[in-house]
């Protein structure tokens, strides 16, 4: 699903123009679980972003779906970004709608679907995260898992085919962060959605199909290949 050869990025201009990531070379396939571990600064949201369409791809190739990013336009990042889910630390739902609205809102950008349909898919993934007690409450009535989980429902409500989630349980004690990402882990599975997530967390490596690991811009190794059901 994701195709990256000799992938280079920079920030900054010129003079003061510093390298991020060097020859960045590695595949996603449909349905695999990725998890990409690196030390703070390693590069790990910037490649993240760069997958998710959400920046520009400066030189080297990133295929998406069969399609090149490189060079890619505005709107067909925009249509990218439609087949993908995003999960970051913060969950970043919106405080003023309720848990439903928020998965609600996020069907409705991405799919020229009726109010009905997308209101009843909506409570089917909240209840699939365990949150049918919860439809109607406000993130701030509802706990940092309870908010992760409805970010997971959001991100997979449209069955995208790539979730990216950049240090999803990093707000989380442990057993919550286990169950939240056990959980992204089945629907994903169901789906068969692929997910790459960055985590500094250990206690959730099993969870992968493979292991990558980041230092100072460059892909080190994969750190192994877990048999996962
Ligand atoms: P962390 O685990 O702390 O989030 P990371 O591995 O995700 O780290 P990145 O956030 O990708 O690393 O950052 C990689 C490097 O790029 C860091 O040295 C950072 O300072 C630098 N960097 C990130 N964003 C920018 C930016 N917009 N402009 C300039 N430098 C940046």
């Amino acid at each position: 699903i994701v195709n990256i050869s000799d992938l280079n990025h920079y920030f900054g201009e010129k003079k003061v123009r510093s390298q991020i990531l060097f020859d960045i070379n590695f595949n996603i396939k449909f349905g695999e679980i990725v998890i990409m571990t690196g030390p703070s600064g390693s590069g790990k949201t910037t490649l993240l972003t760069l997958i998710g369409g959400l920046r520009s791809v400066q030189e080297g190739s990133l295929q998406f779906l069969g399609q090149e990013l490189s060079g890619a336009s505005n709107e067909q990042l925009v249509k990218v970004r439609r087949h993908i889910g995003y999960i970051f630390q913060a969950h970043n739902l919106l405080d003023f709608l309720t848990a439903r609205q928020n998965v609600q809102m996020s069907l409705e950008l991405h799919k020229n679907i009726s109010e009905w349909e997308a209101r009843s898919k909506s409570e089917a993934i909240l209840n699939a995260v365990k949150l049918e007690n919860r439809v109607n409450y406000y993130p701030s009535d509802l706990s940092g898992g309870q908010k992760q989980r409805v970010a997971i429902a959001r991100a997979l409500v449209s069955h995208p085919k790539l979730v990216l989630a950049d240090e999803p349980t990093a707000a989380l004690d442990s057993k919550t962060g286990r169950d939240v990402v056990t959980l992204m882990q089945k629907l994903a599975k169901e789906q068969n959605c692929a997910i790459l997530m960055v985590t500094h967390d250990n206690r959730i490596l099993d969870i992968a199909d493979r292991i990558i690991q980041m230092e100072d811009g460059y892909l080190v190794k994969e750190v192994c290949h877990l048999p996962n059901g």
